[in-house]
C-alpha cells in the first residue's frame, strides 16, 4: 500500500471521524495547534448568544441563580473531573492556569510544615517555573530541579526534607508524557505532596487522579478542551485534603456563606474553598458549552485514536523525511507519548511559516522545535500525511 492509501484506510477505520462535525473549522484547514488554542466547538456560539442576549440581558442580576452561574465553577469542575479521573467535589474551574497553579504550590507546602523543598521539573513550561521559584521565595522553601526522568532519585535526595513536588504531565516541548502514578507513589514514600500540572494532557489522555493519589493538578481549559481563548482553568484537590486545605487566595467566593459579608475569612467546606472571586461567566459557559463535545466520548478511544495519529506521522517522518535535517523529538515508544509530535530542525521557523502559508498551523518553539499537535477530535491521518509531504516539498 502506498502511504496514501494507509491514510485513507485509517481514516475509513476510524471510529471518531464523525467527532470532527462537531467543529467549525474552515474548509481545506489543516489544524495541528489544538494543543496551544483548541478548534471552535459547534456548540459554543449559540450557547454564549444566549447567556448574553437572554441570561444576562433579561434576567440581569436573577441570572447568578436562575441560570446557575453562582454554581457554574463547581458544576463545570465536576465535568473536567470526569476529564481527570477524578470523582465529583474536588475540582474546581476558574482564573488561569497561573492563579491556579500559585494556589495549589501554596496550599500544598502548607500541608508540610517543617519541611522546606520544593521539587520542580527542570524543563516546564515557563509560568510554571516563574511561580514555583515565587512560592519558594515567599515560603522560604530551597528550590531544587531535576528533569522528570531523573525525579525518583532527586526524591530519594530530599528525604525529609522534601515538601511539593511539581512537574508538567506532558511536556510542552517534546511532547512526552510521564508517568503520574509512579512519581506520585515515589512522591508520597518521601513524604512529599504532589502538584501536577496536565494542561497538556487534559482531554487528550486518559487520566486517573483519583486512582494515582494525586494531591493536586490544574490544567487549562483552551488546548485540548477547546474552551475558547483565556477560558478558565482548574484546580483539582484530592479529598482527603480538603479540610485542612489552607489556601493563599482566600477570595469571597470560597467563603463558607459569602453574602454574610463577615469581616473574618472563614473557609467554605470542601473543593468550594478554593474558589477565589467572582468567575468570568461568559468565558466560564463557553468551556461548559464546549464540553458538550466530549459527552459520549470514550477517552480511551480517544487515546487510541491519537497514538493511531502520532504513530502514523512517526512513520511518514521515518518514510519521507529521513536525510532532510529532521530529528524526531517525541518518544517513539507509544506510553511515553502524549499527544502532540514534535520535530526538530535548524530551519524550523522558516518551515513552519511556509506550512501556515499552505493552510497547515502548528507552532514553532525555541530554538528549533516545530510542533504538531493531535487533538483526536478533529485531526486526519490524512491531515498528518499531507503535513508531512508538505514539509518534504519544502526541504
Ligand atoms: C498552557 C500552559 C499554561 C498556561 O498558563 P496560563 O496561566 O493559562 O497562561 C501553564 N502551564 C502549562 C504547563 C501549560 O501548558
Amino acid at each position: 500500500m502506498t502511504t496514501h492509501e494507509v491514510a485513507a484506510q485509517l481514516d475509513r477505520d476510524d471510529p471518531l471521524a464523525a467527532a470532527r462535525k462537531a467543529f467549525l473549522l474552515p474548509p481545506d484547514t489543516v489544524y495541528l495547534d489544538g494543543n496551544s488554542l483548541g478548534a471552535l466547538p459547534a456548540s459554543v456560539p449559540e450557547r454564549v448568544r444566549r447567556v448574553v442576549a437572554e441570561q444576562w440581558g433579561e434576567h440581569l442580576i436573577g441570572a447568578w441563580y436562575e441560570d446557575g452561574w453562582w454554581d457554574a465553577p463547581l458544576r463545570v469542575g465536576d465535568r473536567l473531573g470526569r476529564l481527570l479521573g477524578a470523582a465529583p467535589g474536588q475540582t474546581v474551574a476558574g482564573d488561569s492556569t497561573s492563579v491556579q497553579l500559585f494556589n495549589a504550590l501554596t496550599a500544598a507546602a502548607r500541608l508540610r510544615p517543617g519541611r522546606d523543598i520544593l521539587l520542580m521539573d527542570d524543563a516546564g513550561f515557563p509560568t510554571d517555573r516563574y511561580l514555583a521559584a515565587s512560592v519558594a521565595r515567599m515560603l522560604g522553601l530551597e528550590l531544587r530541579e531535576a528533569p522528570v526522568s531523573g525525579f525518583e532519585e532527586a526524591l530519594a535526595d530530599c528525604g525529609e526534607r522534601l515538601a511539593v513536588v511539581t512537574a508538567s504531565a506532558v511536556d510542552f516541548r517534546t511532547g512526552e508524557l510521564w508517568d503520574l502514578a509512579r512519581l506520585t507513589a515515589a512522591t508520597h514514600r518521601e513524604g512529599g505532596v504532589v502538584v501536577w500540572d496536565v494542561s497538556h494532557a487534559v482531554g487528550a489522555v486518559p487520566l486517573a487522579v483519583d486512582r494515582d493519589g494525586v494531591d493536586f493538578a490544574v490544567g487549562c481549559g483552551y488546548k485540548f478542551l477547546s474552551g475558547g481563548p483565556g477560558a478558565p482553568a482548574f484546580g483539582y484537590a484530592a479529598r482527603r485534603h480538603h479540610d485542612h486545605l489552607d489556601q493563599p487566595l482566600t477570595g469571597w467566593n470560597g467563603h463558607t456563606d459569602p453574602f454574610a459579608m463577615t469581616p473574618d475569612y472563614r473557609p467554605a467546606e470542601g473543593i468550594a474553598r478554593c474558589r477565589i472571586g467572582t468567575p468570568a461567566i461568559l468565558s466560564l459557559l463557553a468551556l461548559d458549552a464546549a464540553l458538550d463535545v466530549f459527552d459520549g466520548v470514550d477517552l480511551r478511544q480517544l487515546r487510541r485514536k491519537s497514538l493511531s495519529l502520532s504513530r502514523f506521522f512517526i512513520a511518514c517522518v521515518d518514510e519521507h523525511l529521513a536525510g532532510r535535517g529532521f530529528e524526531l523529538v517525541t518518544p517513539r515508544r507509544d506510553e511515553r507519548r502524549g499527544s502532540q509530535l514534535t520535530l526538530g530542525h535548524p530551519e524550523a521557523a522558516r518551515l513552519m511559516a511556509a506550512l501556515v502559508e499552505r493552510g497547515i498551523t502548528g507552532d514553532v518553539r525555541p530554538p528549533n522545535l516545530l510542533r504538531f499537535g493531535l487533538n483526536g477530535l478533529y485531526v486526519s491521518h490524512a491531515d498528518v500525511l499531507t503535513t508531512v509531504l508538505a514539509l518534504r516539498s519544502l526541504t
